[in-house]
């Protein structure tokens, strides 16, 4: 009964320990679903417009100079420019996805069909595609199909 408690215990504090540690390993490698790189670059674009935005209105408040103001705008600025390359590019490679994706897809359906051996050519061994009395290849009789 004693050894029972003891094991339920080491067992919560071994979970205790490696739950920090398991879930630092699966959030540096596979990312949660809605954390994707496109909406991750979003919401650093709106961070950013963010900041353009509070630093607009401080320089009109007067909180800041004009000269600080202008690099700043400009540092906010780049980096936005930088994001929006980078989101299209991200965006054209999941495009180019998408089709990969697509053509495989198409690619492992048709493999899955299973082939009919009825009409296939026992003369020639060519693959009939349709139903057939006579080979589409040679002309020879399609076995099984009279
Ligand atoms: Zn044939």
């Amino acid at each position: 009964m004693l050894l029972g408690i003891a094991i339920v215990m080491l067992l919560g504090l071994a979970v205790f320990v490696a739950a920090p540690l398991l879930s630092a390993q699966t959030s540096s490698g596979t990312l949660p679903v809605d954390v994707t790189p496109l909406g991750d670059l979003k919401r650093r674009r709106l961070v950013v417009y963010e900041n353009l935005k509070d630093l607009e209105f401080e320089y009109q408040s007067g909180k800041i100079d004009r000269q600080d103001y202008e690099s700043l705008k400009t540092n906010y600025l780049g980096e936005a420019a930088a994001l929006m390359a980078t989101t299209r590019q991200a965006e054209e490679l999941k495009e180019k996805e998408a089709v990969i994706e697509r053509e495989v897809t198409a690619r492992r359906a048709l493999r899955r069909q299973p082939r009919s051996p009825q009409y296939v050519c026992l003369k020639c061994g060519f693959e009939n595609p349709v139903p057939v009395k006579f080979c589409g290849e040679c002309g020879a009789r399609i076995a099984g199909k009279s």
